[in-house]
């Protein structure tokens, strides 16, 4: 048994709260600190696919999180008056059995339920990371600071740990060509239960609505040639870019940039995953997004924050020491990363065609019975990465 007794996570979002909960199971304390004033809401629907749907059944929500189902079965591609061009069901791109689709608030409060037992700190942030001997020394914004067992981060893209221990994000970036926008705006639409889709060529606008929500999620994506520095100015700076790119592109794009004015949610970053060669130095791991952010084109990164929080725990509790159980996680993880990671481009070129002809072809795709083998070939892609970790490896 490792000597790992008393670990800090940092966020308590998806992986923070699935790593305490299976921590806790293992007889390993924890304590989560998360910089939002309390447990994170609202968000767009996020994934449980594959692998993560038996960790979610092994961790007691997987019914919970059936319950809370966005419900949303068909997505319709519309054209500049809204009429439906064409669409798909979304049981075509993740069977039944074997996924759910869920709003991340929703989750993030099931897995915090399920970790009860943890040390949850709102509001509050590490300041710097100590490294000596068999412990880290943990300093905070708002507490003295504490040496615990090992440190994980479960930070997030833009994660406050890696940078801590690991330098800036800068080399570990891999910008894929486009950026994201989403919000939560009045339903003027009437939607119920269903997303609706309009693309111009590198343009996409989306609107979907869920039972579980007021409102309706408004999302933005263009494909940009160079990266530029948009996602890091101010929320007033980023809705004028999207103005610039989307005001005029048709439908309901302009209604769209006038709510995002008012949206309390409003969010926009860059698509992006993060690839590292190791994640862990000493005695200080990542976790989630934090280590290998696969980018919301995959549509895996909870999945993978939900399994690896689940071999993390599995590995700690396993292994002699802590080194051998870092090494172990990452073993394990690796394949099962990089190939949900390798799914993030095709589902980009899918959900925003670079062109009128690569729309047209999508369209047609979708029109014909073609289709059918062309989503179910992203499907079996998609499917395969969802299943690519044996949870049982002895
Ligand atoms: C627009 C969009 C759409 C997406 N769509 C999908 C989808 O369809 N399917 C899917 O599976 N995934 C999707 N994702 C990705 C998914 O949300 C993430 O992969 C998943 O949430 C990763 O979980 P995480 O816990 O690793 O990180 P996060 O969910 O990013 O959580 C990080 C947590 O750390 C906290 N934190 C940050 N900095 C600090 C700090 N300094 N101190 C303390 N706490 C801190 C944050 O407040 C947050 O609570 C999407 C993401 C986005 C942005």
């Amino acid at each position: 048994m490792t000597a790992v007794r008393n670990v800090l996570i940092s966020g308590a979002s998806i992986a923070g709260p699935a790593l305490a909960h299976w921590l806790h199971r293992r007889g390993i304390r924890s304590t989560v600190v998360e910089k939002a004033p309390e447990r994170r809401t609202g968000g767009y629907a996020v994934d449980v696919r594959g692998a993560a749907v038996d960790v979610a059944e092994r961790t007691g929500v997987l019914d919970d999180i059936r319950a809370a189902t966005t419900g949303i079965a068909h997505v319709s591609v519309v054209d500049a008056e809204g009429k439906a061009r064409t669409g798909f069901g979304t049981g075509l791109v993740a069977p039944g059995e074997r996924s759910a689709e869920i709003l991340r608030g929703d989750l993030v409060h099931l897995l915090c339920d399920a970790a009860s037992d943890a040390e949850f700190r709102y509001g509050d942030s590490i300041t710097a990371l100590d490294q000596g001997g068999d412990h880290v020394t943990a300093s905070f914004e708002g507490a003295p600071a504490e040496p615990f067992d090992l440190v994980v981060g479960a930070d997030g893209l833009h994660s406050n740990v890696r940078s801590l221990a690991f330098g800036p994000e800068r080399p570990y970036r891999r910008f894929l060509g486009s950026y994201v926008s989403i919000a939560t705006i009045p339903n003027r639409l009437d939607l119920s239960g269903e997303a609706r889709l309009f693309n111009t060529p590198g343009r996409v606008a989306g609107l979907y609505q869920t039972h579980r929500s007021e409102g309706a999620k408004a999302l933005l994506l263009h494909r940009t040639e160079a990266e530029t520095d948009i996602d890091r100015r101010t929320p007033e700076e980023q809705r004028a870019h999207l103005r610039a790119v989307f005001a005029g592109a048709g439908w309901e794009t302009d209604q769209i940039l006038s709510d995002m004015d008012d949206a309390a949610d409003f969010y926009f970053d860059s698509v992006t995953q993060i690839h590292m060669g190791g994640w862990s130095k000493g005695r200080v791991a990542l976790l989630g997004d934090a280590g290998h952010c696969p980018s919301p084109m995959s549509g895996q990164g909870t999945s993978l924050a939900l399994v690896g929080a689940y071999v993390l725990a599995e590995e700690l509790a396993r292994q002699a020491t802590p080194e051998a159980a870092l090494t172990a996680y990452e073993r394990r993880m690796r394949p099962y990363v990089s190939a949900n990671q390798a799914i993030a481009d095709p589902g980009l070129a899918f959900i925003a065609p670079r062109t009128r002809l690569g729309i047209a072809a999508r369209d047609a795709l979708l029109k014909s019975g073609p289709l059918l083998s062309f989503l179910s070939r992203f499907d079996t892609k998609l499917s395969k990465a969802s299943e690519a970790i044996a949870l049982d490896e002895r």
